[in-house]
């Protein structure tokens, strides 16, 4: 088996996906291993909108928030399915409205002035960023994948050096299961409930991050408008919570009274995978058993869409020696 690919990728969550189509242009033959088809992932669950959710700021963090933004710009134009480009308001409560780190990242974000800020609200931000529907988006991926060459293989491993019967490179992209396969203590659920509900007829996504209750949006897709949320580090119940749906659609329909009576289509719960030192995306000084160049990418937290292909570039320089040439 080991000789038929270059490179193996766990995982066929967003992250995993990315990485293995970054591999692929860049020459590799690869494979991607998965316990779970991707529309049942973490990445299948995400509201999936463009921003870094509780990142802090470091240099390479910025890089790949702005590569992902910039290729995902690249894709909503050219109408790649799930992408489309969404304006989006962040209202703010406190007194700093200083423009955030993330901004350098994207071509323009705007202060609101006085008179476009209302009730609880002491300022916010203006900004179009990318948001993807994963469940037109994964499939276009894993599609682009299996077109040029990739092979799934359905498989749940119980240690990293089994994927290395596949090929010498292996990238962990496995998320939350990191905590398990590589023994990293650093990584916990952060569980995300939402609510799924008609949409009458909105465009504008809108974000109320400061509210005391619970951080709160409401971000429109083509067929229905996701509500959150909840950011609940530690806590592994994937069971959605009627007490918190009632709370997110109160606190939702406060922030957007148009939303009253809005039908509900679905509740969904996900874990995401939060990294107490934040993503590690780094080769392994010590891979095992048979794999020759091992490369973690996995802890992204609530931001693993908006960091995706950003960090798949850089596990692909790091995974390079594989590359085949030609
Ligand atoms: C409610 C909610 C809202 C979110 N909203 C946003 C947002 O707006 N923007 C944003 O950027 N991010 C958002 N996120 C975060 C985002 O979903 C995650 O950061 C991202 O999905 C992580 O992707 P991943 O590929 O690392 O993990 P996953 O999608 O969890 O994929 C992990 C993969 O590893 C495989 N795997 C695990 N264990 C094994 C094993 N033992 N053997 C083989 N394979 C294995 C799994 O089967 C799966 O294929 C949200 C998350 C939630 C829950």
């Amino acid at each position: 088996m080991g000789d038929r690919f270059d490179a193996v990728v766990v995982g066929a969550g967003v992250i995993g996906l990315t990485t293995a189509l970054r591999l692929q242009q860049a020459g590799a033959r690869v494979a991607v291993l998965t316990a779970e088809p991707p529309g049942e992932t973490t990445s299948s669950v995400a509201a999936a909108v463009w921003y870094p959710t509780r990142t802090r700021f470091e240099p390479r963090v910025l890089d790949w928030a702005t590569r992902t933004y910039d290729e995902f710009a690249r894709q909503a134009v050219d109408g790649v399915p799930g992408v489309v480009m969404r304006r989006t308001r962040m209202l703010l409560r406190g007194e700093s409205h200083d423009v955030p780190w993330w901004a350098a990242a994207i071509p323009r974000l705007r202060t609101l002035r006085g008179d476009e800020v209302q009730g609880p609200f002491t300022g916010g931000w203006a900004f179009t960023v990318p948001t993807v529907e994963m469940a037109h988006y994964l499939p276009w991926l894993q599609q682009t994948f299996s077109t040029a060459g990739g092979t799934l293989i359905r498989r749940r491993i119980d240690a990293l050096e089994q994927a290395g019967v596949w090929a010498p490179a292996v990238v962990n992209a496995s998320g939350l299961a990191a905590r398990a396969l590589c023994g990293d203590t650093e990584v916990h659920p952060a569980r995300g409930q939402l609510v799924l509900v008609a949409n009458p007829g909105l465009h504008t996504s809108l974000r109320d991050e400061d509210n005391a209750d619970g951080h709160t949006y409401v971000h429109p897709r083509s067929t229905d408008i996701v509500l959150g949320g909840t950011f609940e580090v530690g806590e592994w119940d994937t069971t959605p919570s009627p007490a918190t749906a009632a709370a997110i659609l109160r606190r939702c329909t406060d922030l957007l009274p148009e939303l009253a009576g809005a039908p509900v289509l679905g509740h969904q719960v996900g874990l995401r995978p939060w990294r107490d030192g934040g993503v590690r995306l780094e080769a392994d000084p010590h891979p095992h058993g048979r794999i020759r160049r091992l490369v973690h990418n996995y802890g992204h937290g609530g931001a693993g869409v908006t960091l995706a292909w950003g960090c798949a570039d850089a596990a692909t320089a790091l995974v390079a020696w594989a590359v085949r040439p030609g």
